[in-house]
């Protein structure tokens, strides 16, 4: 099963791609991950594109195309993908089918959550992941049970990422209502198009998910 996750910033993707890796087997690609870990490591790329991600805009077509043709090549994407940030634009979602069509594979679902953009403003801009183990938090919804201690591995060590702020925030809403929401449409018209409500509990939205993705496990 090829998957993929469609929203606005803070919709769920990343979270619900995680569970659908861990219980199901398929490789959660998130293109945001990749390329934070680009900026961590120093690299020529990771260079390039601190500016564009700090701004909230999107970083090149190209550079995005190629990273996933990379990555999708690897082993551990026989089973299928879940795609998480990709693709965000028309560029990006044709590249793709490409990719696809000459692996013999396609995309079995596109999902989209569907959420209200206020709402995420505020859930984005109060989240924080534990150092040591990535465990997420929120200053609101999901506070640790030991103010600054993580629950699920006691560090005491926490990072917001640096494009959470909320004038970035808005830039990136913006990015994808012009640049991504096109290409809801171009999978409506392939008839893999499916919608789940993302502004239920996180739970709720797992069960959604896993009922509309059933019958391509
Ligand atoms: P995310 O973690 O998915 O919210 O992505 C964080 C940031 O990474 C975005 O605001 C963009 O700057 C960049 N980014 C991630 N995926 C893509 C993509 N497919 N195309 C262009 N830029 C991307």
């Amino acid at each position: 099963m090829n998957l993929i996750l469609l929203g606005p910033p803070g919709c769920g993707k990343g979270t619900q791609a995680k569970r659908i890796e861990e219980a199901h087997g398929q490789v959660q690609l998130s293109t945001g991950d990749m390329l934070r870990a680009e900026i961590a490591e120093k690299t020529a790329l990771g260079a390039k594109i601190t500016d564009i991600m700090n701004a909230g805009q999107l970083v090149a077509d190209d550079i995005m195309i190629e990273l996933i043709a990379k990555r999708i090549e690897k082993p551990d994407c026989k089973n299928g993908v879940i795609l998480d940030g990709f693709p965000r634009t028309l560029a990006q979602a044709d590249a793709l089918s490409a990719m696809l069509e000459e692996k013999g594979l396609k995309i079995s679902h596109v999902v989209e959550l569907k959420v209200d953009d206020d709402a995420m403003v505020t859930r984005i801009t109060g989240r924080y992941t534990c150092d040591h183990c990535g465990q997420g938090y929120h200053d609101e919804f999901n506070k640790p049970s030991i103010d600054g201690v993580c629950d699920t591995c006691s560090g005491t060590e926490f990072s917001r990422r640096a494009d959470d702020n909320e004038e970035t925030v808005r830039s990136r809403m913006m990015a994808y209502h012009e640049q991504t929401t096109p290409i809801i449409a171009y999978y409506g018209d392939k008839n893999v198009l499916r919608s789940v409500d993302g502004m239920a509990g996180i739970d709720q939205v797992t069960a959604e998910l896993n009922e509309v993705i059933g019958g391509a496990l």
